[in-house]
């Protein structure tokens, strides 16, 4: 049976309802060699977190996904703390994001050590937690992969071919990511377990679309970052192209940022609840479908 490894265990589908596949609880994008990267109280996140978690609960939401990797201030022990205090379950990854965003262990390491590392984050725990990783974050330079990016992402996919995860990259241009799929294909593992994050950033609707033939899934995960009326065209598009069973929808906002004065000022996990589903119902999308995007897909995806 597919179990979604959460902060609060693993979950069956029928435990769960709404997931939200692309947030952040915390994230620190100053490189991981300055000084105080990634530090905060526990208490502190929580106080700012919290009340945006319980306000996508009383939503519907059942499951957050946080989607910052190693190098971006990945806090399995920050995510947990949330969940205790909220009982929202956080679904967490191992990985690590794109260069300069790298740790110097990480940038020295062979790729066998690299799927060592995340074999055992997604089978052991992962910042000294007993949460399991349920999935892989990696990214892509802009303009390419790096020889280094490649070795992460070859190391990704052999440990998600000993676990059945899912690997889901920030990669900015749609020919970047077809290349990642001939890397993922050429290890042997299934494009049907590649997520393709960002995809909106990605202007060719024709290459969002050669992603999903080709099997993988595509996000748009701009709801309430971008003019609502675009963010449905978009989605509307992709559905009438058929791509129901592979589409994720997220806002990718948040967080608490150790860079700003007492974590800064978090943004909202509720504009899919509160206005872009209504907007889609109104242009004619089924119930069915809601469903299919927020509840099964967001689960077939990320579970394992
Ligand atoms: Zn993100």
């Amino acid at each position: 049976m597919k179990l979604l490894h959460t902060t609060l265990g693993p979950k069956r589908a029928d435990e769960l309802g709404m997931i939200l596949p692309h947030e952040h609880i915390f994230v620190d994008l100053r490189t991981p060699d300055q000084p105080g990267y990634a530090q905060a109280d526990p208490a502190d996140v929580v106080r700012l977190m919290a009340p945006q978690v319980e306000a996508a609960a009383i939503r519907g939401i059942t499951t957050i996904v946080e989607c910052s990797t190693g190098g971006v201030g990945r806090r399995a022990d920050l995510d947990l703390a949330v969940s205790l205090a909220t009982g929202m379950p956080i679904v967490v990854p191992t990985g690590n994001y794109r260069e300069p965003w790298v740790s110097d262990w990480v940038r020295v390491a062979s790729e066998a050590e690299l799927e060592a590392h995340m074999f055992r984050e997604m089978t052991e725990g992962l910042d000294g937690t007993p949460v399991l990783a349920a999935w892989i974050k990696i990214s892509a330079g802009d303009d390419g992969i790096t020889v280094l990016e490649e070795r992460i992402l070859r190391a990704a996919v052999r440990a998600a071919k000993r676990t059945g995860a899912i690997i889901g990259s920030h990669t900015i241009k749609g020919r970047v990511v077809m290349d990642q799929l001939d890397i993922m294909e050429d290890e042997g593992y299934t494009a049907e377990r590649f997520i393709s994050i960002h995809t909106q950033t990605e202007p060719d609707f024709g290459l969002n679309l050669a992603v999903a033939e080709r099997g993988a899934w595509i996000e748009y995960d701009h709801v309430g970052r971008a003019p609502d009326d675009e963010v449905a065209s978009l989605i509307l598009k992709a559905l009438e192209a058929g791509k129901a069973t592979q589409l994720l929808l997220s806002h990718d906002r948040g967080w608490y940022d150790p860079a700003q004065p007492g974590g800064g000022v978090p943004k909202p996990f509720t504009h899919l609840s509160d206005v872009m589903l209504p907007m889609l119902r109104e242009r004619g999308v089924t119930e069915e479908t809601i469903l299919q995007l927020m509840v099964a897909n967001p689960f077939a995806a990320y579970s394992r």
